[in-house]
């Protein structure tokens, strides 16, 4: 099947006679005929749903049905972005570990890894995503054991060189985790460019409409943990609470995802609810769709605030003047995301003007849905950071965040026309 038809057809099929549309299941618990069938589901003996904090037939479906987009091969839905990056890595790196992460990524994930992992006894070295391998080279340390990026960085918008980041993270025997909620499957599937690990804040075009808070956590199953079996004890040797399985021998691929279930779910519980969990599949159903128009818009756009001469500068990966038009073109070739960031004439005071001239854009701490919405990072969703901070995460002080909706372009444009003309 192709892209847009696996956002309508795949994860839920029903059979002869069963609801055509994915059903709700809101149960917190599943019934069983023996305790000895129960107590085998416990032991991870036999699948099936027993606690929906573990597992859940809507939440499940909907996973699927991303999974397949994504082209992997095992999904878990969690309750928000930030659990899915939280799971994502925990799984893999405990206290006494060290992640190379890129300094472009979405400011709570900044702060995730930065300060709260960090206490964790997790260590992270920040690096810039567009540095050479050389020097890129010199974040990796004996107990790294993962890197971590973003496909397009929210709301820094670099576009990650998929090439060097696998080359840097297989030659030290580590997966790479890559976010990919900006451009989504349709427009990039990380897998294809030897990513191991993908993430989603569900709450942004997966959703697209702004409804409900979640996350997604892929795994292609090509990281060959077993490989590096002294690196990865958690998945490779017996787990005490699981009776002493070890988790790559009993699921073999699977194991990833598995242990992120089994382990992580069921003590962290960040799980997505199975109503949200239908919202968003209702959501994947139109994303196809929905993200050509965000990108056709968000061009129309930035090619306008380029041609104004109250803009300083545009930054939109979609159009020749950006410096990650090529790279863009090479991994994303039919479209990157709706998100625009630009610097108006007049710094912080006159960003602050122009957003409150806006009558069609709404000032939302939102990113990625169907309404057109504007954001000032360094004084909301970045406003935890210095102003060294922002420019190394590449957010200046001065930045705009557009996300572009799927209204009529000429609207949009009209809107940001006017509010122009106030600076
Ligand atoms: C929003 C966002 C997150 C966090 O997701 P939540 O669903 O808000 O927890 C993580 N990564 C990126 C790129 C995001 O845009």
């Amino acid at each position: 099947m192709k892209i847009n038809t696996k956002c309508i057809q795949s994860g839920y099929q029903p059979k002869n006679g069963e609801a055509r549309i994915l059903p709700i299941w809101q149960s917190t618990t599943f019934k069983y005929d023996s305790s000895t069938e129960m107590g085998m589901l416990f032991d991870l003996e036999k699948s099936g749903y027993f606690y929906s904090r573990l597992q859940n037939p809507t939440c499940d479906a909907v996973a699927a049905k991303i999974c397949d987009l994504e082209g992997g091969i095992a999904a878990m839905l969690t309750s928000s972005g930030q659990a899915a990056n939280f799971i994502a890595l925990f799984n893999i790196c405990p206290t006494g570990s060290h992640i190379v992460a890129s300094s472009a990524i979405y400011g709570g994930t900044f702060n995730l890894l930065g300060v709260t992992m960090k206490k964790m006894g997790i260590d992270v070295t920040f690096v810039d995503p567009d540095a050479d391998e050389k020097t890129l080279e010199k974040a990796f340390r004996p107990e790294t054991r993962a890197v971590f990026a973003e496909s397009i960085a929210n709301p820094a918008l670099t576009v990650l060189d998929f090439d060097k980041f696998v080359r840097l993270a297989h030659s030290h025997g580590v997966p790479l985790v890559v976010d990919n909620t900006f451009p989504t499957p349709i427009n990039c599937r990380p897998f294809e460019f030897g990513v191991d690990i993908v993430t989603h804040s569900t709450t942004k075009y997966m959703d697209g409409h702004a409804m409900t808070v979640g996350g997604v956590i892929v795994d292609s199953g090509n990281f060959d943990f077993v490989a590096h079996a002294d690196k990865y004890p958690g998945l490779c040797t017996p787990d005490d609470s699981y009776h002493g399985i070890t988790y790559t021998e009993k699921f073999g691929k699977l194991a990833f995802i598995q242990k992120a279930t089994a382990q992580m779910m069921r003590d962290l519980g960040s799980i997505q609810s199975p109503q949200n969990a239908f919202l968003l599949n209702i959501g994947l159903e139109t994303l196809a769709l929905r993200m050509q128009r965000h990108c056709e818009n968000a061009k129309k756009v930035a090619e306008f605030l380029s041609a104004h001469p109250k803009v300083n500068w545009v930054n939109y990966p979609g159009i020749p003047d950006s410096p990650y038009y090529e790279i863009a073109q090479k991994y994303m070739p039919n479209g990157t995301c709706g998100v625009v960031s630009f610097g108006v004439q007049g710094g912080r005071e006159a960003a602050t003007l122009f957003m409150d001239s806006l009558r069609l854009a709404a000032i939302v701490t939102h990113v990625a849905d169907a309404r057109t919405c504007i954001l000032h990072p360094a004084s909301t969703t970045h406003r935890q950071l210095t102003d060294e901070q922002l420019n190394e995460c590449k957010t200046p002080a001065d930045l705009l965040r557009l996300s572009v909706g799927i209204e009529d372009a000429d609207d949009i444009i009209a809107d940001l026309s006017q509010a122009l003309e106030f600076l």
